[in-house]
């Protein structure tokens, strides 16, 4: 039978297992796959083999160059081009691309940003094949997915942290398995990353600086009309949009990304594409593809696509779900299994997510803490920046009873001897789901949604892995020396006590209420409202210490995010004000002297002719005095901006950001909305709220 389209060119643009298999003799496809599976270094003979199948496969798809592609500090990727050609001597040339060439680059790391590891006398950093991430074609270069580190070997990514935090998490998950008699291959945790977007005309984008430099709108006033009728989530897609999310599918499916889900979302011109998941540092690399081809692709059809957190006030922000799980040789640790034993390990696992989400509160919120965010946790559109755990109504009961010690009965589970409970397999269709939760069990999974939706995926998972790394090692360290007998019932114990202890977290209330901050504040729960409140938290002592003990991070390499994550907070905020006075001056304050000036020009003509303009004149005298308004705020700002700036601590710097430069900046904004809703819209001198976000 012959393939349809989408399976025929799904993963054509992949240097396939299938594709190894092929092309590469048979006992350096299995060398290769040790290193794949096993985390076993690659020997370069082995190298300059897969090297040679790899280019010839290039060559063969289409492509001319090869690049490294990684990860930096930034969170977003970076490339440089080389191409395979190489000169002969005698005017040819020949396409090579040795084992070397695969395996280490050596880009300049003096221009990522490195919170001072990279002293500036040794700028060499290194990009390593990550051959866990099959390599890709995009825009005819050979993407070879790659780790990014010092010359001395500090990460200097965001991958490398969570490669190593995907190793602690399995090797402490094969500890507790191993005590149920599970010996899996492989252990691997999973990642769904649910991507939200706002797609708006390329033209409106083009004609707005702030979205252009900084992603969001800093001025606007309040649309007509916002998303209070309703009408928008899963709403029928626009042909436009319709034919821009066929054409992202496709080149994704190329690419071998399962882009599954799309539509409609809240906010007016908001949407969504969600992925099925895979191992989360590949589900990562793919969320990270996703964003590119989706701002990309937009083009293609006059669109501009918005990844910011809140590119529009007055309307919902945008998110990216982190969906997580573990799985144990394919099978997910999540899923409550249909006999006790299974119910039990079930139950570890539970605690132990329950239990690591507690003691790492902390660090869960500043690993989604960003300027952008600072904008939604907290705006009774997300998540508050509170961390929670819900379980739901089919598994807070069992917790609860297990807590209690009391047994457990009801329609859909019931006590056993063994005194533990059966679960039943009714998680996965648990769809009363609460939406104001940041960290929801649905089904077989759990769901972090706190995370913002241009941020990468890696920080947040490498905190969930790590954390529950330690509780895995906790459990089995306690376990290791009971005799089997007592095994059961000393695992019960364990997650009794475990669940206990970590009460406080369970939250099954309504996250957006007024009474939850202050509920959570007597639970003794942290509430970080800001990007400078929750930066601290990264290099308490027990945090660095978490870090190190699963060889996740040093501590020279943590303090060094902190810096990083700290001066890259001011410089977007730097940009920020920098494109309101840019804006406020060169734009907004002319259009309304010139609307003020023609109507001041039509009062006094009435007035020769004995007319007495009341209504304009009093018009002219309220822009008059918003021109006046606005040039105070460009003042104070441009003041205050520059005394943060003179700061010489980042922290120092981040929270004068917070205390006054913020302030000033929604003083200057609202200045000049103000002036927005009584200017005429010929004079005004960019697309407003109501064309941007209602489009046809
Ligand atoms: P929603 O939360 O919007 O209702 P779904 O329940 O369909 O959406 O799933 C959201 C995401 O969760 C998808 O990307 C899906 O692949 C992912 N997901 C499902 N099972 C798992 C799992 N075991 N581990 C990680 N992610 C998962
Ligand atoms: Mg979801």
């Amino acid at each position: 039978m012959a393939k349809d389209k989408v399976t025929e060119e799904y993963g054509s643009l992949v240097f396939t297992d299938a594709d190894m298999q092929e092309r590469l003799p048979k006992p350096t496809y299995k060398e290769l796959r040790k290193v794949i599976d096993g985390g076993k270094t690659i020997d370069i003979s082995i190298a300059n083999e897969v090297a040679h199948a790899m280019k010839d496969w290039a060559l063969e798809h289409g492509a001319t160059h090869y690049t490294h592609w990684f990860q930096p500090l930034t969170g977003i990727t970076s490339e440089k081009h080389d191409s395979f050609m190489n000169p002969t001597g005698d005017g040819t040339i020949l396409m090579s691309f040795s084992g070397k060439e695969l395996v280490k680059g050596e880009p300049d790391a003096s221009s990522f940003p490195s919170g001072g590891l990279r002293a500036t006398f040794e700028a060499r950093g290194y990009t390593v094949w990550d051959p866990t991430s099959p390599a890709f074609i995009k825009d005819e270069v050979l993407c070879i997915p790659t780790a990014f580190i010092s010359y001395t070997g500090e990460a200097l990514d965001k991958k490398t942290p969570l490669l190593r935090s995907e190793v602690a998490v399995e090797t402490q998950a094969k500890r507790m398995l191993k005590l149920f008699g599970r010996e899996p291959k492989r252990v691997i945790t999973t990642v769904g990353p649910e991507q939200e977007y706002f797609l708006i005309k390329e033209e409106d984008y083009e004609a707005r600086p702030d979205l252009v430099l900084t992603g969001r709108t800093l001025f606007g006033c309040e649309p007509a009309k916002g998303q209070e009728l309703e009408e928008h989530y899963f709403g029928a897609i626009r042909p436009t949009v319709n034919n821009f999310m066929k054409e992202v599918d496709d080149e994704l499916w190329k690419l071998a990304v399962p882009a599954k889900t799309k539509h409609n979302e809240v906010a007016p011109s908001q949407h969504e594409l969600a992925p099925i998941f895979e191992q989360a540092s590949l589900a990562i690399d793919d969320n990270l593809l996703a964003m590119e081809k989706l701002k990309l692709l937009a083009t293609h059809h006059g669109l501009a696509c918005l990844e910011h957190e809140k590119p529009f006030e007055y309307v919902n922000g945008s998110g990216k779900h982190d969906n997580w799980s573990i799985a144990a040789d394919g099978k997910n640790l999540l899923e409550p299994g249909s006999n006790p034993e299974d119910n039990l390990q079930f139950l570890v696992v539970l605690a132990s997510l329950i239990a690591a989400v507690d003691e790492h509160a902390d660090l869960l919120r500043l690993t989604v803490a960003s300027a952008g965010n600072d904008h939604r946790l907290g705006a009774n559109e997300a998540p508050p920046a509170i961390v929670s755990v819900f379980l739901g109504d089919e598994l807070e009961p069992v917790v609860e009873a297990l807590m209690a010690g009391s047994p457990f009965k009801s329609g859909s589970a019931e006590q056993i001897d063994l005194g533990v409970p059966t679960l039943p397999n009714i998680f996965r269709d648990n769809t009363d789901r609460n939406r104001t939760s940041p960290f929801a069990f649905t089904g077989n999974k759990f769901e972090f949604r706190m995370c913002g939706s241009q941020q990468n995926l890696s920080d947040p998972n490498v905190v969930l892995n790590t954390a529950v790394a330690e509780q895995f090692d906790k459990f089995a360290t306690e376990l290791e020396h009971v005799p089997a007998d007592n095994f059961v019932e000393s695992a019960l114990n364990w997650v009794r006590k475990t669940l206990k202890a970590h009460k406080r977290i369970i939250f099954n209330g309504n996250g957006y209420s007024d009474e939850w901050p202050i509920e959570a504040e007597k639970r003794g729960l942290p509430n970080m409202k800001t990007t400078p409140d929750a930066l601290p938290v990264l290099i308490k002592p027990e945090n660095i210490q978490l870090f190190q003990k699963y060889g996740v991070l040093t501590e020279p390499e943590v303090r060094a995010r902190y810096i990083a994550k700290a001066e890259q907070y001011a410089k977007l905020l730097n940009i920020e004000v920098k494109t309101m006075l840019y804006m406020a001056r060169d734009m907004y304050m002319p259009a309304i002297i010139s609307f003020a000036s023609d109507l001041a020009t039509g009062v006094a003509t009435k007035a020769e002719i004995g007319i007495d303009a009341k209504a304009e004149k009093a018009l002219v005298a309220k822009l008059t005095a918003g021109v006046d308004a606005i040039a105070a705020g460009i003042d104070d700002l441009e003041a205050k901006n520059a005394a943060a700036q003179a700061k010489e601590d980042p922290q120092a710097v981040d929270d004068e950001y917070r205390d006054t430069v913020i302030p000033a900046m929604e003083t200057l904004r609202a200045a000049v909305d103000s002036m927005e809703v009584i200017v005429s819209t010929d004079y005004w001198p960019v697309p407003n709220y109501n064309s941007m976000l209602f489009w046809v």
